[in-house]
C-alpha cells in the first residue's frame, strides 16, 4: 500500500497578544485577535475609532477603543487617515501596547500560532497524501480550522469543503474537533486524491517538506 508522508507541525506562540476578555457569543472568557483593521465612525462633529477584534474560538467581535467621541477638530488629521487606511504601523502599534492592553484584559495570550514544519520520519518518497502530527496546543491555543486556513493559504469555507471531500480529516478526533480550539497532540490526514493534480501538490507542499 502507498505510505503517506509524516509531517511534525509544532506551534509556538506567535508574538501579536491576544487580550482575554468575557464572550458574549461564548459565554465565557476568550482570547480575543486583532483582525488588524480599524472601524472609524463619524457622529456630527464627533469621531470614534476603534481596533476590530475577534474572538478566538466563536468570531464575535469586539471594538477595541482607539478614541471616543472626540471632537474631529481635536484629532490630527495624520491620526484620522492613519484610521482610514487602517494603517499597518498604528494597528501594530496597537496591538503590541501591553499597557493599554493590560487595563482592557486581565490576562494577555499569544495569538494564532507560528508553525514549525519538518519531515517527522524520514521514511522515503512519499506516494500517497501527508500525516501531519500537530503538538504544542497547550502553550498556542487556536482553533484547528483557523490555523488549517492560513497555513494552507485557504479562506475557511475552503477548508471545510477539504473536509467535506474527505481531503483533509482527523486521525482518532471527532470531525468537529476541526472546527474547536485544538486540545493535546492531533494527527492530520490529508488525501489530495480527489483533487485535481496541481491543487494537490499544492496542498502537500503547504504542508511542509516532504520526505525522500
Ligand atoms: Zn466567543
Amino acid at each position: 500500500m502507498a505510505h503517506a508522508a509524516r509531517i511534525l507541525w509544532t506551534l509556538h506562540p506567535a508574538d501579536t497578544p491576544c487580550p482575554r476578555r468575557h464572550c458574549p457569543g461564548c459565554g465565557t472568557a476568550r482570547a480575543f485577535r486583532s483582525s488588524g483593521r480599524i472601524r472609524l465612525n463619524a457622529n456630527g462633529r464627533r469621531l470614534d475609532a476603534w481596533l476590530i477584534y475577534r474572538c478566538t474560538i466563536c468570531e464575535r467581535t469586539w471594538n477595541r477603543p482607539i478614541f471616543e467621541r472626540m471632537a474631529r477638530d481635536k484629532v490630527p488629521a495624520t491620526m484620522i487617515a492613519a484610521c482610514e487606511m487602517s494603517d499597518p504601523h498604528l494597528v501594530a502599534r496597537l496591538e503590541r501596547d501591553m499597557t493599554a492592553l493590560g487595563k482592557l484584559s486581565g490576562r494577555i495570550e499569544g495569538g494564532l500560532p507560528l508553525v514549525a514544519k519538518r519531515c517527522d520520519v524520514a521514511a522515503g518518497a512519499a506516494t500517497s497524501g501527508a500525516r501531519v502530527r500537530i503538538v504544542g496546543a497547550a502553550k498556542a491555543p487556536c482553533r484547528l480550522d483557523r490555523l488549517l486556513a492560513r497555513e494552507l493559504g485557504l479562506s475557511r469555507a475552503g477548508v471545510a469543503s477539504l473536509v467535506g471531500a474527505g481531503v483533509l480529516a482527523l486521525e482518532g478526533s471527532p470531525q468537529k474537533a476541526m472546527v474547536r480550539q485544538i486540545v493535546g497532540d492531533i494527527v492530520l490526514l490529508v488525501r489530495p486524491s480527489g483533487l485535481p493534480e496541481v491543487e494537490g501538490a499544492a496542498l502537500l507542499a503547504a504542508l511542509g517538506p516532504q520526505p525522500g
